[in-house]
């Protein structure tokens, strides 16, 4: 039988040694989560828990709102209003009476809680509980931290599906569970293409309605589609969900390698898996080569940010010819980025966490030709001649599956070709 597995190196990374930093971090923290959430999720509501600084992070991530009604907003804790813990939690009842009371669209309230000592102190938990019975069964309430102190910026969406997980109903159908907040563009590319090959029935996690929300048990078959949604994938398998072990579905090799795992699973044959697949494939290399030209033979560094790093590591040496110098990561769970650990050959210096001087250093000497880093690093990296990628684009842009496989490269190369150009104009 024609086999769609990715061919790996002789030596992949996943024994590699890994250099474990536990110092200083420079990354956004999870509330930036909420920017995509909200949008994906219609009916919910995240409600910040938190300080101004809090509220000015949410808007300044998110661009002015002025003409549409948010589905965020911040419920700011004073100093002054905490005489007591019950005068916050009597004011956090109040701020969410009012919300509710206003927009009766809502049927998921999220209270998302925040650094401040005064919000650490607050039992967000119970307050979830509390709200929950007084506004139920129109609206639930839970909650998740998306605090800098405990998250960085895509483990806000972590928390906040691992929140879900407990509260979703149970179901022994034997069904593909798709875990992970896609671009509505995406999720349907990836519904037509399994639809397609007969993979029945797909439910999303989260969905885009709290009455769609799908049932967990010991038939489900989870594919998560972000590699960083570690605490919701040990949160299904409690619910007794299997997941599956595949690479992630950037680039053409690997949603090959994601969707033939789907597909074995559900008993695909390879003509069918061929027929399928054989045109996206065929336009996703065309793209993918277009953007290759630049990228190719240079070299990038990754510090670690979005927990994209390991995946889009291998998909830019094996599919757009560049050698990876450091993969750094904020946590490496090898249950989850095993696979594409296996397809990324060795040589890179595999990292885990983040001591900020260090890594500049080792990435000063290194001199890469990309730097793929947050805002805070990127600014004195391009004054130091140093042509960057913020890693915050990688989550807002859509560059999963087949058909956003030239843009995922894309993203990569602009950053050098501008680059060039400027170099051409100084020289
Ligand atoms: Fe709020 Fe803490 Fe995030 Fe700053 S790091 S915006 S205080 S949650």
């Amino acid at each position: 039988m024609k086999d769609f597995a990715p061919q790996p190196p002789a030596h992949g990374c996943r024994n590699a040694p890994v250099l474990k930093e536990r110092g200083q971090r420079e990354v956004f923290c999870g509330l930036t989560g909420i920017i995509w959430l909200h949008r994906k999720m219609q009916d919910a509501f995240f409600l910040v828990v938190g300080s101004r600084t809090c509220a000015h992070l949410l808007q300044s991530a998110a661009g002015v709102m002025i003409f549409a009604e948010p589905r965020f907003g911040t419920a700011i804790l004073e100093e002054k209003d905490l005489a007591g813990l019950a005068c916050a939690n009597e004011e956090l009842d109040r701020e969410v009476d009012r919300l509710l009371a206003r927009r009766p669209d809502i049927r998921q309230l999220f209270l998302v809680g925040s650094c401040p000592s005064e919000v650490i102190k607050l039992d967000l938990h119970r307050a979830a509980e509390r709200l929950t019975q007084r506004h139920a069964p129109h609206v639930r309430v839970l909650n998740y931290s998306g605090s800098g102190i405990e998250t960085t910026f895509t483990e806000g969406e972590d928390a906040c599906l691992a929140a879900m997980v407990p509260t979703l109903p149970d179901t022994n159908e034997r069904q593909l569970l798709l875990v992970g907040a896609l671009p509505d563009v995406v999720e349907d590319q990836a519904l037509g293409l399994l639809r397609d090959m007969g993979v029945a029935p797909v439910r999303c996690l989260p969905a885009h309605r709290a009455a769609e929300t799908p049932g967990v048990g010991a038939n489900t078959v989870v594919a998560l589609t972000q590699p960083f949604l570690n605490e919701t994938a040990a949160f299904l398998e409690r619910r007794g969900a299997r997941l599956l072990s595949a690479p992630f579905p950037f680039g053409e090799e690997g949603t090959t390698a994601w969707l033939w795992t789907i597909a074995q699973e559900f008993g695909v044959d390879a003509d069918t898996f061929a027929r399928v697949t054989d045109a996206p494939r065929a336009r996703a290399r065309k793209a993918i080569a277009a953007a290759a030209e630049t990228l190719r033979d240079k070299s990038i560094f990754f510090f670690p940010d979005s927990q994209l790093e390991i995946p889009l590591a291998r998909f830019l040496t094996r599919e757009c010819g560049m050698t990876a110098v450091e993969v750094g990561a904020p946590f490496i769970n090898k249950q989850i980025v095993g696979p594409d650990l296996d397809l990324l050959a060795e040589g890179p210096v595999i990292a885990e966490g983040q001591d900020v001087d260090l890594q500049l250093d080792r990435c000063r000497a290194a001199r890469p030709d990309l730097t793929v880093c947050g805002l805070g690093l990127a600014n004195p990296l391009e004054s130091e001649g140093m042509a960057t990628k913020w890693a915050i684009e990688l989550v807002f842009t859509p560059v999963h599956l087949y058909e956003q496989a030239g843009d995922l490269a894309g993203l990569f190369a602009r950053p050098l070709r501008r680059r060039a150009l400027l170099s051409g104009l100084e020289g």
